[in-house]
């Protein structure tokens, strides 16, 4: 059973030797006095929230990963045996998984068992699954949208912010990304349909960015980066604006947050800023599939994926979120079924 583990707690950027292959032997059976279910991996999934579980936390709503043992994360697999009995072998299934060929899940309770298989399986690491219901539970319950707004999406070419843009956009809001690169920035306007899009790289003053593409302000920035940006978003917001805190990647990394200087707006321009995690709003995931297929089949909505081939081909695929060489969702196929 080919693996990934996690060689040391990392601090800084994350780096491919923070990572290694291994090998162990599995058997390819549940033992019988386990209710768990065995399953052999398909894709797995990059996501940004990795990074913080390669340092010792504490007090935070995920685990650690444990030094010497393989990396956990979001993915797609097929059950091979099952001592569950909501689960038999032939299922597809996506949830919390190995980085590793083959994984004994012992608490299968938390998998979502795959019932759309008209569509590409890889969807289930991303718009069908974990950044798919945070992009929807992330837009419709936190920003409250309304037609007409204005919308600014930061990293709004990835997994989550692709779809918050394209969610957007079919509400009839007037929609802005920022992205890192020329292709990016090209991948928001002519694929995604965002109204428009920069690239923060080559802007040297993002408040002057902002009120480019912003003259009248921001009713609703969904923040995916934190730092300057958040810094340059506080002084367009536009009054009742709101802010919908899905993640900060680009603080990740730091051993120091960096400091955040105009916070005061929100008080006078009565601005909602709140944080929120994709794990309360799991209970949406039917009523969001609902939605999302239709979508999903008449062309309505895109996803563009960044796949890498194979599992040694992981720890360089997360680790290039942080440089954001992934254009769209990064996933890993690690096997056929
Ligand atoms: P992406 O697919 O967007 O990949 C990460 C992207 O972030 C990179 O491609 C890069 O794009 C950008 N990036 C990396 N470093 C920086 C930096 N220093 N400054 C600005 N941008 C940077 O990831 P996801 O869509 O999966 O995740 C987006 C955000 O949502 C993350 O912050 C993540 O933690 C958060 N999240 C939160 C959840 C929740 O429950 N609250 C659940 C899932 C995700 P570029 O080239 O444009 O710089």
């Amino acid at each position: 059973n080919k693996q990934v583990i996690l060689n040391n707690h990392v601090s800084g950027f994350p780096k491919e030797s923070d990572m290694s292959m291994t090998s162990s032997t599995i058997e390819l059976k549940v033992p019988h006095d386990s209710n768990g279910v065995l399953v052999k991996n398909l894709y797995l999934s990059c996501d940004p929230y990795m990074r913080p579980r390669m340092k010792k936390l504490e007090g935070s709503y995920v685990e650690s990963f444990k030094p010497g043992s393989p990396i956990s994360g979001y993915g797609v697999a097929k059950v091979l045996d099952s001592g569950h009995p909501g689960f038999k072998k032939g299922d597809l299934v996506w949830g919390m998984t190995g980085w590793e060929e083959y994984t004994l899940i012992a608490t299968p309770q938390s998998l979502f068992k795959i019932q759309h298989t008209d569509v590409p399986l890889s969807y289930y690491t991303g718009i069908l699954g974990m950044p798919g219901m945070t992009a929807y539970a992330g837009f419709y319950e936190v920003c409250s949208p309304k037609p007409g707004e204005y919308v600014f999406i930061s990293a709004a070419s990835g997994a989550v912010g692709q779809l918050v843009g394209q969610f957007a956009k079919l509400l009839g809001c007037y929609v802005v990304g920022s992205a890192g690169s020329k292709g990016k920035v090209d991948l928001l306007k002519n694929k995604f349909g965002f109204d428009e899009a920069f690239n923060y790289k080559e802007e040297e003053d993002l408040n002057a960015a902002l009120k480019r593409y912003f003259p009248e302000g921001i009713d609703i920035y969904f923040e995916n980066v934190g730092g300057k940006m958040l810094d340059a978003v506080l002084l367009n917001l536009r009054l009742r604006g709101r802010i919908a805190v899905c993640g900060m990647i680009s603080q990740y990394n730091l051993d120091k947050p960096e400091g955040v200087y105009n916070l005061m707006t929100l008080i006078s321009k009565r601005i909602r800023m709140e944080g929120f995690l994709v794990l309360d709003y799991y209970h949406l995931y039917p009523k969001y599939l609902e939605m999302i297929i239709p979508h999903i089949k008449e062309g309505k909505i895109v996803y563009v994926e960044d796949t890498a081939e194979g599992l040694e081909s992981a720890p360089p695929a997360l680790i290039g979120l942080f440089s954001g060489r992934n254009v769209g969702k990064q996933v890993v196929a690690v096997a056929c079924e």
